[in-house]
């Protein structure tokens, strides 16, 4: 069948630091990698099986971190071209520093002035949950964020727990399967 002439693109965005790079990784491979060399930026390409069985073509596109200068936020062009060019965007900020999540609601403003009238559904991921005697931001307070930005919401640990990492991801794309019918 048809099923491959469609390709999920999905971007993952946030500050640096956050884990972006450990959960695609964990996501595509169920691995956990520490220590690897820095890939930020790199596509990866994969299929995955989707409610009711379909095998559907994503895309994730790593970003490199977005980082708070003086100026405000500096959105690498990059970054800008990978939130043009995705159907969904992840949101990550890490629960053991605050400003990643402080920079999350401007973030998603990025991404619905990119998206248009369109707007991309996002997800907002908090990684590493399994740092409990390092956290910042507390775990009411992705929950809230996220409703206020009309998106869903994951606590999850790239280290210690594929399948929530596994569960948001792929939830995501099911949620862009039955959006855009083969
Ligand atoms: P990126 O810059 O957002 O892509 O972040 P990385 O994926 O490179 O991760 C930054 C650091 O955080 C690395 O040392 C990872 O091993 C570590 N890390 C990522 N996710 C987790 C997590 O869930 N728990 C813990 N303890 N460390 C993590």
């Amino acid at each position: 069948e048809c099923a491959s002439n469609r390709t999920i693109k999905i971007a993952v965005i946030g500050a640096g630091g956050v884990g972006k790079t450990a959960l695609v990784v964990r996501f595509l491979t169920r691995r956990f990698i520490g220590d690897y060399e820095r890939n930020a930026g790199n596509l990866y390409s994969r299929e995955v099986q989707v409610d009711g069985g379909e095998q559907v073509a994503i895309q994730v596109q790593d970003t490199p971190g977005v980082d708070m200068t003086g100026n405000g936020l500096s959105l690498p062009d990059h970054v800008t071209c990978s939130i043009q060019w995705a159907d969904a965007v992840v949101l990550v900020y890490s629960v053991t520093d605050r400003s990643s999540f402080d920079l999350i609601s401007q973030l998603h403003q990025l991404v619905s002035r990119a998206g248009g009238a369109n707007l991309p559904p996002v997800i907002l991921l908090a990684n590493k949950a399994d740092l409990l005697h390092m956290r910042q931001v507390d775990s009411q307070q992705g929950p809230v964020l996220a409703s206020a930005l009309g998106c869903s919401f994951y606590e999850v640990s790239a280290s210690e727990d594929y399948s929530q990492v596994h569960g948001a991801f792929h939830r995501l794309c099911c949620l862009m399967a039955k959006q855009q019918p083969a």
